[in-house]
């Protein structure tokens, strides 16, 4: 075809060549190893001058095929995917940084990309230093000699606080750092970070790209050459994504784009309703007006995503019992599911820290998350409202 065709339609449209079977979906590649008719053709697989497939820890054509769909979907010239977004985010960073150099890190990232950056980071002789996602003047003041990489996700968990990516992008650009951004709560349907100047994209493949709660998965995608170092880091280190799960995780990207759509009407018109319940202090989505940064949504995100935050009125006690009243919602350490999930920091994953300490990383005593599922929306609503009315203090 002469047109080229538009990223959603190439996310539902690219294919592992067929097979003598002429099947109509991609058959499941469960091998740990490819067959050479002759010595010759893995001398030259070896030695990088063809593309024939080895050994699965490098390629597989099942993970092959998810990757080719996220980097048209991001924009990106190549990529990578791992078994988790964790080693993802690992490898992005340990496979370009080395002793001596510095990292500059939004201190408002997911938990445990906090705990790699100022533990195991530091460990390697890697500095860091943490900056507020919407101090513009602390990034510029963290620049050092040293500095190589800037790291951040917007929007933020769960405080759901942006970062302006034209003006981080031309940062970056402005002092040569790799710009590598965690998509994994807007996904490249609603946010392209690639557009902005990023030259990596990372990815928690397990949140709302597998959409349905089945399957642990990762992805770095960006620039060519940044991407080939990682490669070369990840088939040595091992962090390669099964081909079951690259298989299941290619066929999600097939829905992708009108799961996304449902999921943000729908927590549009969640946090639109819950704006007016007596309970309810606030609600924060980035697609709502009062949102502080109401603007820098519209400018860089298609819709707001399917997460939003409310804060009970009765604070730590409130929030308890709110998780403990709800029937529909569940309560499970995850989010970007086709079922609605609703979490309660400061009593569960937070609860370990004190109060001040919580709301340093921005987590206040009634703060409850809620991943939007694709449920009917006035069934999530009005579950979320009769939690409301018993957890009521
Ligand atoms: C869940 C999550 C991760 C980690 O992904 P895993 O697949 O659980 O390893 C990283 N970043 C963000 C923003 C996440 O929500």
């Amino acid at each position: 075809m002469s047109k080229k065709l538009d990223p959603v339609t190439q996310a539902i449209r690219i294919q592992t060549p067929r097979t003598s079977q002429k099947e109509h979906s991609t058959p499941l590649y469960l091998t740990s190893s490819f067959i050479f008719e002759e010595a010759e053709a893995m001398r030259s697989a070896f030695a990088d001058e063809s593309d024939d497939n080895i050994y699965s820890r490098f390629s597989n054509p099942n993970v092959d095929e998810f990757i080719a769909k996220m980097c048209a979907l991001e924009g990106a010239e190549a990529g990578f995917a791992t078994s988790t977004g964790m080693s993802a985010i690992f490898s992005s960073m340990f496979a370009l940084l080395k002793q001596g150099d510095h990292l500059i890190c939004c201190s408002s990232v997911f938990g445990s990309t906090y705990t790699l950056v100022t533990k195991y980071l530091q460990r390697f002789g890697i500095e860091s230093t943490l900056v507020s996602a919407r101090d513009n003047a602390a990034w510029e003041a963290a620049v050092k000699p040293n500095t190589k990489m800037v790291y951040l996700e917007t929007p933020t968990n769960p405080q759901l606080e942006l970062i302006d990516l034209e003006w981080v992008g031309q940062f970056a650009k402005k002092h040569q750092l790799i710009l590598n951004v965690d998509n994994c709560f807007a996904t490249p349907l609603l946010q392209r970070p690639i557009d902005f100047g990023a030259d990596l994209v990372v990815h928690s493949a397990t949140k709302w790209i597998d959409g349905q709660g089945r399957v642990l998965g990762g992805v770095i995608v960006g620039r060519a050459d940044l991407v080939n170092d990682i490669y070369l880091f990840c088939r040595n280190t091992g962090p390669s994504l099964s081909p079951f799960n690259a298989w299941i995780l290619s066929k999600s990207l097939e829905t992708l784009d009108v799961r996304m759509q449902r999921h943000c009407e729908n927590a549009l018109h969640l946090a639109q309703a819950l704006q007016h319940n007596p309970h309810v202090f606030w609600v924060k989505y980035p697609f709502l007006p009062d949102h502080p940064q109401f603007e820098i949504a519209k400018k860089q995100m298609k819709a707001g995503g399917g997460v939003f935050c409310i804060e009970l009125k009765g604070g730590l006690e409130a929030g308890r019992k709110f998780l403990d009243s709800l029937e529909l919602l569940t309560v499970t350490a995850n989010l970007g599911d086709s079922r609605s999930i609703a979490s309660h920091p400061a009593s569960t994953t937070h609860s370990k820290l004190t109060d001040t300490e919580r709301r340093a990383v921005g987590i206040t005593p009634g703060l409850i998350r809620i991943s939007a599922g694709l449920e009917k929306a006035a069934d999530i609503l009005a579950d979320i409202e009769q939690a409301l009315e018993k957890s009521a203090v």
